[in-house]
């Protein structure tokens, strides 16, 4: 729900009043520089405001404008930011910088559009640097505001999907102040960050609470929905059924991996789709030694099989190994008979694919 302008008139005055009183005096809300903010931001990504300002001061005293960073040696820029983590933060923050005294004379664009074709600034950062230091009325939304805006005026769109996102940009855009957008988006900021925390808020001393739909409702666990969505891993299966007269070689399935204690064939996965065996053999130096002993068949069927997180399509080659064939097994694997083969337990693909191909 958008508020209209005297909720906004309202809203604005009391998130000042409250910033003015308890924001932290931070090195970085006490410049215009946007050289500094932009600095600020790229080290506080993942990373707290405790282990960051050391950092920052460190940067700030090593490389004092756009120019010395973009001077600066990767080695030296790297060392610096030792024990920050996520290197490429580092890598690509000083690629920007080279961005900046090269191509636009050290000086930063000064529009969030412009700021946006820098290399490594998203939606947030190149807002929060056109409105602390240039003053643009564009909404910062940070974790914090989206928790801040969702509870306070009951926005309960999933944050991550398309049609959320713009519900909460609708909502961010009504409410920046265009008297004095950098105040504002620090104080939504530091609000989120110190007051209307993700877990277990101080509703009772705050100042939103007569006006708060999370408070109103009970809802602050609730607030803002996040819906992750599953990452699917697709795997590439390929089974090498190794028979001698009705038996086959098989093992129990160990380990952190789909199908713990069920019974497969010899396993190689591969990194895309194998249509050629002889590529498998460089996977698994055991199948080159049973593929001297007979002789190799393929399964016409590629099989698809699709678990809660996986994708697996999964190809099966028969090998046939003469009675006469003396053959060593691995450690695990072994021989089972028809009988026994139908009894252990098996992957309900194993199973498929052993009736589909008539053995069973
Ligand atoms: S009342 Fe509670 S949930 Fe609402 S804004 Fe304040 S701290 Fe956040």
């Amino acid at each position: 729900m958008i508020p209209d302008d005297l909720e906004v008139i309202d809203f604005n005055r009391r998130l000042k009043s409250w910033y003015l009183e308890n924001h932290r005096p931070l090195p970085w809300r006490e410049t215009k520089d946007p050289y500094k903010i932009w600095l600020s931001e790229v080290i506080l990504q993942q990373t707290r405001v405790a282990q960051g300002m050391p950092y920052y001061e460190r940067f700030v005293e090593q490389y004092p404008t756009v120019f010395d960073l973009a001077a600066a040696d990767e080695r030296d820029v790297l060392r610096l930011w030792q024990g920050l983590g996520y290197y490429s933060r580092a890598r690509n923050m000083h690629f920007t910088a080279r961005q900046v005294a090269n191509d636009h004379n050290g000086r930063f664009p000064e529009t969030s559009e412009k700021l946006l074709k820098l290399k490594g600034l998203g939606q947030y950062t190149a807002a929060a640097i056109a409105s602390f230091a240039f003053d643009e009325p564009v909404p910062a939304i940070d974790g914090n505001v989206y928790r801040v805006m969702a509870r306070i005026f009951g926005i309960e769109s999933d944050m991550l999907s398309n049609e959320g996102k713009k519900e909460f940009a609708a909502v961010a855009r009504q409410l920046v102040s265009k008297d004095d957008p950098a105040t504002y988006n620090q104080a939504m900021i530091e609000f989120g960050a110190l007051q209307c925390v993700p877990a277990s808020p101080n509703c009772m001393a705050c100042i939103f609470k007569d006006s708060c739909f999370a408070y109103e409702h009970q809802m602050q666990g609730q607030l803002p929905v996040k819906i992750k969505k599953l990452t699917i891993k697709h795997r590439f299966l390929n089974y090498i059924i190794i028979r001698q007269g009705d038996r086959l070689v098989m093992h129990e399935r160990r380990g952190r991996d789909i199908w713990k204690g069920l019974y497969d064939f010899l396993l190689i996965e591969s990194k895309a789709p194998a249509t050629n065996p002889d590529s498998l053999t460089i996977l698994d130096p055991n199948f080159q030694n049973f593929l001297k002993k007979g002789r190799l068949t393929e399964v016409p069927k590629v099989y698809s099989h699709i678990l809660t997180h996986q994708r697996l399509q999964v190809r099966f080659w028969w090998l046939e190994i003469p009675e006469t064939e003396r053959i060593d097994l691995p450690h695990g694997m072994a021989f089972y008979n028809h009988e026994e083969v139908e009894e252990l337990p098996k992957p309900i693909l194993i199973d498929t694919v052993l009736r589909e191909e008539n053995y069973l």
